[in-house]
């Protein structure tokens, strides 16, 4: 057995990369099968993420849009379907800047693909991006429309928003490795998408894991003490039973004897304003204390990158 701090990253390194390339990155951490991306992965693993209908995988990239129009008519039609999991700003008269990952943007195109606005973006997005839309298109044929422009904006450019609209439309990935006790308590912010190693896939038995289960060391208890020891008794017995259970049962079988203290890492990916929400809630010295670990250094590191949506927000101490 191996025991480790917990620790989190700020996934910048994924805004430099292609979104099909950070879907793949992201979507490979739930079987902990990074190491088999290499050159021409990314299309087979998107292809096959779509038709098994893991979703939630295609909402690890967030793009904006600015989408001018010439009559007020088209955005009515627009707005009375009541766009879902899209960040909506009317910038100007008649312009709005639009922000949804790609999961929001390919369901619009299938639940609504008739209404103007949407054939103009599907047009857009599918003729940029079209593996994104291989499913979709064959179908609908999306063209573009006659009085609406799309425009894809730069991530300098959402950076160079005002802080209300970046706070909306700026998002942002953090992979935690954690226990499993704060990932249940993180995945209740609804507005954010996640990604979670999965316990039913991976086996811990196997090499790549180390044949070993690894737990994240608790800070409740000093090394040491006796606290500590019983600890360590209960994972050293609960790993020996799991590894038993693995000779003759599968991972998703054998994973139900696991604790709150196994190590996970799940993916957050959030736009500002929601990381906001989340640290004005677990930072506080209401929240558990293994969320603090993780959410009080994070903020910090959060300001150091993001000084104007963050500045001023401290962590309650009392
Ligand atoms: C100290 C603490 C103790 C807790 N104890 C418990 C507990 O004992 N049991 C328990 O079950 N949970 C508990 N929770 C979890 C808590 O109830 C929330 O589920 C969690 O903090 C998510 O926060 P949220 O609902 O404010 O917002 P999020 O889900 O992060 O959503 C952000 C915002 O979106 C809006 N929103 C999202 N979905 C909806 C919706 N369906 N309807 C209306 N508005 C919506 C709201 O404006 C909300 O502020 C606890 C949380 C904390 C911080």
């Amino acid at each position: 057995m191996r025991v480790i701090p917990a620790s989190f990253e700020i996934m910048e390194s994924l805004d430099r990369q292609s979104m099909a390339t950070r879907i793949e990155l992201c979507g490979r951490l739930c079987y902990k099968s990074e190491d088999k991306i290499v050159a021409g992965s990314t299309e087979p693993f998107i292809k096959r993420i779509v038709q098994h209908g893991h979703n939630s995988v295609m909402e690890m990239a967030a793009l904006t849009l600015k989408v001018a129009y010439d009559a007020e008519s088209m955005a009515t039609q627009f707005f009375g379907i009541q766009p879902k999991f899209l960040q909506i700003d009317r910038t100007d008269k008649k312009e709005l800047l639009i922000t949804g990952t790609v999961r929001a943007f390919r369901e619009l195109a299938r639940d609504h693909g008739n209404v103007k606005i949407i054939k103009a973006i599907s047009a857009f997005l599918g003729k940029r991006y079209p593996l994104f839309y291989f499913d979709l298109a064959p179908k609908r044929g999306w063209i573009p429309q006659d009085g609406v422009k799309v425009e894809k904006l730069s991530l300098a450019e959402v950076d160079g928003l005002s802080a209300d609209l970046r706070a909306k439309h700026r998002f942002v990935a953090v992979r935690f490795v954690t226990n499993r006790a704060v990932t249940h308590e993180i995945v209740r912010h609804r507005p954010c998408s996640f990604l979670q190693e999965s316990q039913r896939y991976c086996r811990y038995s196997e090499e790549k894991f180390g044949n070993e289960v690894t737990f994240i060391k608790p800070l409740f208890y000093q090394e040491g003490s006796e606290e500590y020891r019983l600890w360590e008794r209960a994972m050293t017995e609960t790993e020996a039973i799991y590894l038993k259970l693995l000779e003759t049962s599968s991972p998703q079988a054998a994973r139900t004897v696991l604790p709150n203290s196994c190590k996970t890492e799940i993916i957050v990916y959030a736009n500002l304003l929601e990381w906001l929400h989340i640290f004005r809630l677990r930072t506080t010295p209401a929240a558990e204390p293994s969320m603090r670990e993780v959410t009080i250094p994070l903020l910090q590191a959060m300001k150091q990158k993001f000084a104007t949506i963050f500045d001023g927000v401290e962590p309650e101490t009392k």
